[in-house]
C-alpha cells in the first residue's frame, strides 16, 4: 500500500462527466512499482466506447465552462494550484510509487507540475486581442481569440504529473474542455490530479481523466470530430501515428516528442560547473527525460579532466528505491528499459567505446541499473543516433567549434541542447547555430514554466509553457466590421 497523508487522492476509478467510473466490462489495468515489480494498484482498462462517453461529455460542458469570465476560470485554476501544493508530499508519494523516482525529485515535480497551473490561471487574463488600422475608412478590423473548444491529451510515464499539468491548465485557462488520457504505467497521479481538480470546483466534464488501452483509446480521440486539438508528449514514433490518424479531421496538435540532446562542453568553460550541468541533465529521472543529455561533446583540451571529475560526481550517485533517504537514482520504468540501455552500451562497447564507470545491471536487481559513463563515443554508435533513456553519458572528442556544431546537429531531432563556455562571442554563434528549440548556456536544466518548451525538427509541434502555450488552445477569429 501507498501511505498518502490523504486517502482520497488514491483511486482506481476513472473520472468521466464528474462520476468516478471501472470499466463497463470490469477490465482493468495493473500498476506496478518499477523499483519491486509488484502490483500496487489496477485501474479501470476503458475502450473507446468509454472515450465517446466523454468526448461527448466534455462538449456538453463547453458552453458554460468557454462563457465563464476569465477571471472566475482564473480563481477555479488557482485552487487547483493551491490544492496541488498543499498536496504535493503526496501526489510526490504516487508519483516515486508508480514510476520509480526518487522522493526529492517527485516533489520538485509536485511543485513543476503546480506551477503550470499557477501561470496559466495568471494568463487565463491575458489573452488579448488586436484591433487592426483598417485599408479603408469605413472598415473597423479586430482581431479576438476564442478556445478552440473539446482537447484531449496524451501523456507519457516520465513526468507523471507535470505533462498532464502543462497540457490541462492552458486548455482550461483558454476556456477549452480536456480529456487526459495518461500513460499505463502512471495512472495514479493522474487520478489524483483529477480528485485535486474536482475538489478546485472545475466542473464536470471540464476535465476528465481515462486510463486504458492505449490505441483503442487514442483512435478514437483522434477520430472524432469533436475533438478539435490533441497534445501529446511522447516518442516520435507514437507521435507519427497519431498525427497521421488526425489527419482526416485536420486536429490542431502539438507534439512534444523525442530528443537526443548534445552537451558541448568547450575548452573555456567552467568546468567544475559543466560537470554538474551534465550530472544533472543526464542522471535525472535516471536518465529518462526527452531533454536529458544524450551526447557530451567535451573538446580535447579538456576532455580528459571532465571525463575524471564526471567520473567521481556519479560515482557518487546513490541508487536505490526512490523512497529511501539520499537516493538520487531510482530504477529504469521496466525490463525493455534496461535491454535499451544495454544494447547501447554494447554496440557502442563494440564499436570502440571505453566504459570509464558502471555499465552494468545494478547489484539491486529488477529494473536498476548502475550511471554509466562511456569514453570514445563516436557518431557511428546507436547511442549517438537514437535516444537512450537511461543513465549512460556517452563521452565524444572535438576539436573544433565548426566540428562541434556539425556533430550536435546531425540527428533527426531538435529537442534541447546545452553548451559550456565563458566566451560572450561563442555563445551568440553556438546558441544561434544549434537547431533545437531549447538551449541551455553553461545550463545543464532549463525547464520552467514561464519560457516556451518545445522542439524543431523531428521532435515536434508547438510550445509548452510560457505566454505562448496558452495559444496552443485558441483558435484566431478576425472580425471585418463595414461601418459606413
Ligand atoms: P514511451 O515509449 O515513452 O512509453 P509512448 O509514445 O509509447 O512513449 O507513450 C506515450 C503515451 O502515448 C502513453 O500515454 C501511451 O499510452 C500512449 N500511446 C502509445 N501508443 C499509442 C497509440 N498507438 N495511440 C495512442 N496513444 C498511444
Amino acid at each position: 500500500m501507498i501511505k498518502l497523508k490523504n486517502s482520497a487522492l488514491m483511486r482506481d476509478r476513472c473520472l468521466i462527466n464528474g462520476e468516478w467510473i471501472s470499466a463497463s466490462d470490469g477490465r482493468e489495468i495493473e500498476v506496478d512499482n518499477p523499483a519491486s515489480g509488484k502490483i500496487i494498484a489496477r485501474v479501470p482498462s476503458l475502450t473507446g466506447s468509454e472515450a465517446e462517453t466523454a468526448i461527448a461529455a466534455a462538449k456538453a460542458a463547453l458552453p458554460g465552462w468557454s462563457r465563464l469570465a476569465a477571471k472566475d476560470r482564473t480563481a477555479i485554476l488557482r485552487r487547483w494550484f493551491t490544492l496541488i501544493v498543499e498536496n504535493a508530499d503526496d501526489l510526490a508519494a504516487l508519483m516515486t510509487a508508480e514510476q520509480g523516482k526518487p522522493l526529492a525529485e517527485a516533489k520538485g515535480e509536485a511543485l513543476y507540475a503546480a506551477s503550470f497551473v499557477e501561470w496559466f490561471a495568471e494568463e487565463a487574463k491575458r489573452v488579448y486581442g488586436e484591433t487592426v488600422p483598417a485599408p479603408g475608412t469605413d472598415k473597423r478590423i479586430i482581431v479576438m481569440k476564442q478556445p478552440i473548444g473539446v482537447c484531449a491529451a496524451i501523456t507519457p510515464w516520465n513526468f507523471p504529473a507535470a505533462m498532464i499539468t502543462r497540457k490541462a491548465a492552458p486548455a482550461l485557462a483558454a476556456g477549452c474542455t480536456m480529456i487526459v488520457k495518461p500513460a499505463e504505467q502512471t495512472p495514479l497521479t493522474a487520478l489524483a490530479l483529477g480528485v485535486l481538480a474536482e475538489q478546485a470546483g472545475i466542473p464536470a466534464g471540464v476535465l476528465q481523466v481515462i486510463t486504458g488501452d492505449a490505441k483503442e483509446i487514442g483512435g478514437v480521440l483522434t477520430a472524432s470530430d469533436t475533438v478539435r486539438k490533441l497534445s501529446f508528449t511522447g516518442s516520435t514514433e507514437v507521435g507519427r501515428i497519431l498525427m497521421a490518424q488526425s489527419a482526416p479531421t485536420i486536429k490542431k496538435l502539438s507534439l512534444e516528442l523525442g530528443g537526443n540532446a548534445p552537451f558541448i562542453v568547450f575548452d573555456d568553460a567552467d568546468l567544475d560547473a559543466a560537470v554538474e550541468g551534465a550530472l544533472a541533465s543526464k542522471y535525472r529521472n535516471a536518465g529518462q527525460t526527452c531533454v536529458c543529455s544524450n551526447r557530451i561533446y567535451v573538446q580535447s583540451g579538456v576532455y580528459d579532466a571532465f571525463a575524471e571529475k564526471l567520473v567521481a560526481r556519479v560515482a557518487a550517485l546513490e541508487v536505490g528505491e526512490g523512497h529511501q533517504p539520499g537516493v538520487t537514482i531510482g530504477p529504469l520504468i521496466d525490463a525493455s528499459a534496461v535491454e535499451k540501455v544495454e544494447d547501447h552500451i554494447a554496440d557502442a562497447l563494440a564499436k570502440g567505446a571505453k566504459l570509464l564507470i558502471g555499465g552494468q545491471r545494478h547489484a539491486l536487481g529488477a529494473t536498476f541499473y548502475q550511471p554509466t559513463v562511456l569514453a570514445q563515443a563516436t557518431q557511428q554508435m546507436k547511442i549517438a543516433r537514437e535516444e537512450t533513456f537511461g543513465p549512460v553519458a556517452p563521452l565524444f572528442r572535438f576539436e573544433t567549434e565548426e566540428e562541434v556544431i556539425a556533430m550536435a546537429n546531425d540527428t533527426e531531432f531538435g529537442l534541447a541542447a546545452y553548451f559550456y563556455t565563458e566566451n560572450v562571442r561563442r555563445t551568440w554563434r553556438v546558441a544561434e547555430a544549434l537547431e533545437y528549440g531549447m538551449v541551455g548556456h553553461n545550463s545543464g536544466l532549463i525547464s520552467n514554466e514561464v519560457a516556451p518548451f518545445g522542439g524543431v525538427k523531428q521532435s515536434g509541434l508547438g510550445r509548452e509553457g510560457s505566454h505562448h502555450g496558452i495559444d496552443e488552445y485558441l483558435e484566431i477569429k478576425y472580425l471585418c466590421s463595414v461601418i459606413a
